[in-house]
């Protein structure tokens, strides 16, 4: 399975893809963010002082796009106040002075059931507030509810990862592999689709054979399961890469369930979504892979939402040599940080630390209309002019051009052999349209 452009890109897994899964100190402090995942924020229902148990709501979801916020510790408040976000700079958290270890209340207790009506699973994702990792980070819940069988033909579980340096979908399916498929098989009984597709890299053979020697002790039970090996290229995690990819076809970014009748999730968030059924667990931590030159001791980490980047960075034994930069959730299409003092989000799934000698320090040069970038573009579009038009800030042009097809992926960035920063471009200027667009609708003017 392979699609138009994209980028064969090293992995750089040596680092840290034969270590285990460890789990990080328990933090002395944590900084829960209110905003963990794209749509609505949630609104803080604690107040400082307060003592607040492991798994307590300390902040409620507004609106259909939102989930309330859990606890990810025991403690009690210090402040509720704005801090620095992974993604957007800032946002409203609360920060709790932990328990000491071992002091932590918050009991789980295993449900039994085998079956669950999808209903029933939208609601227990909807009240542990699992996030849909494959779809920009949106509450789970607002995927699944309403849905009826009848809706979903193809149900893709996504285990693709292919940016350098970052490879928690693997550890997360090697450690949890039974409750991944038994959480795909809770979703396949409650919606009936007639094909499960398990989405895989071919360089994750190890996966593979793992997940096929798993299916074939049970194929009567796992008869709709299928694992389909697609191509090592980046972005094929995208969710509408992944799609038009396995269904052969091109997808309506904003209808994938209505006009495909396609449902696609990823590994992590089956992870997260089985313990939601299973011990009505909030999701309170994620999975991490630490790496890059820049680190004393790469490692995959899990870890509480609220843990600091600077302690796990201590935990990691600290920078080694000059560092350049930290960046979280890849090097295509994460953030870098301007301070160590920002706390992880449920959606973060790497930290990568760049050492100085490893990046070149020139800067942008002229575009040479080599084209690169056109022919790259997993989604057809010409960057070189989107980055012209976005730089001049013609914003109707930028739309007819088609900005809004684009995926943020960064493909054209990397290729261009200027240096340009298209993908940057594009973003900025896909943001100044949305809040013109937000400023016209105030005013009741035309979009
Ligand atoms: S960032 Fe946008 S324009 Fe650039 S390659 Fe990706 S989809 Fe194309
Ligand atoms: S890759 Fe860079 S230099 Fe080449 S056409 Fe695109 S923007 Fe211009």
């Amino acid at each position: 399975m392979d699609f138009h452009g994209g980028l064969k890109l090293p992995l750089n897994h040596e680092l840290t893809i034969d270590k285990p899964l460890t789990l990080a100190k328990p933090p002395r402090k944590v900084c829960v963010l209110l905003s963990q995942h794209s749509g609505s924020p949630a609104v803080a229902s604690v107040a400082k002082g307060e003592r607040v148990k492991l798994f307590d709501v300390i902040a409620k979801a507004i609106g259909a796009v939102s989930c309330d916020v859990h606890s990810p510790v025991s403690g009690v408040v210090e402040a509720v106040d704005e801090y620095a976000h992974p993604y957007y700079k800032y946002s409203q958290g609360i920060v709790i002075a932990a328990d000491p270890p071992g002091e932590e209340s918050g009991a789980l207790s295993f449900n039994e059931a085998q079956r669950f009506e999808i209903d029933e699973i939208a609601e227990l994702a909807k009240k542990c507030s699992v996030i849909d990792t494959v779809s920009g980070n949106k509450p789970l819940h607002s995927k699944l509810s309403g849905l009826k069988p009848s809706q979903v033909h193809y149900f893709i579980v996504s285990f693709v990862q292919n940016e350098p340096y970052i490879h928690n979908m693997e550890t997360i399916s090697h450690n949890y592999m039974d409750e991944i498929i038994s959480s795909v098989s809770y979703l396949g009984d409650a919606l009936s689709p007639a094909f499960i597709f398990l989405a895989i890299p071919y360089h994750m053979i190890k996966l593979i054979t793992a997940i096929d020697n798993k299916l074939n002790k049970n194929r009567a039970e796992y008869k709709n399961f299928k694992i389909v090996r697609v191509t090592d290229k980046y972005p094929q995690a995208n969710e509408l890469i992944l799609a038009s990819s396995i269904l052969k076809t091109k997808i309506n970014p904003s209808k994938i369930l209505q006009n495909h009748k396609c449902l696609i999730l990823d590994a992590s968030t089956m992870f997260h979504l089985y313990e939601a059924l299973k011990f009505k667990k909030p999701q309170i931590d994620c999975h991490l892979t630490v790496s890059g030159y820049g680190i004393t001791k790469p490692a995959n980490v899990k870890a509480r939402i609220g843990t600091y980047i600077s302690d796990i960075v201590e935990q990691c034994g600290g920078f080694c040599g000059n560092v350049n930069s930290v960046i979280v959730d890849g090097l295509m299409s994460g953030y870098s940080q301007f301070t160590l003092d920002v706390p992880i989000i449920k959606s973060n799934r790497s930290i990568t630390v760049i050492p100085t000698e490893r990046l070149s320090s020139s800067g942008e040069e002229k575009c040479m209309r080599c084209k690169k970038c056109v022919d790259m573009c997993p989604m057809g579009l010409n960057p070189a002019r989107l980055n012209f038009i976005s730089r001049s800030s013609a914003h109707e042009k930028a739309v007819e051009e088609g900005i809004y097809s684009c995926i943020e992926c960064g493909v054209c960035s990397y290729i261009c052999p200027s240096r340009i920063n298209i993908a940057h471009s594009i973003i900025l200027s896909k943001k100044m349209i949305l809040e013109a667009n937000i400023r016209r609708r105030k005013m009741n003017e035309p979009i």
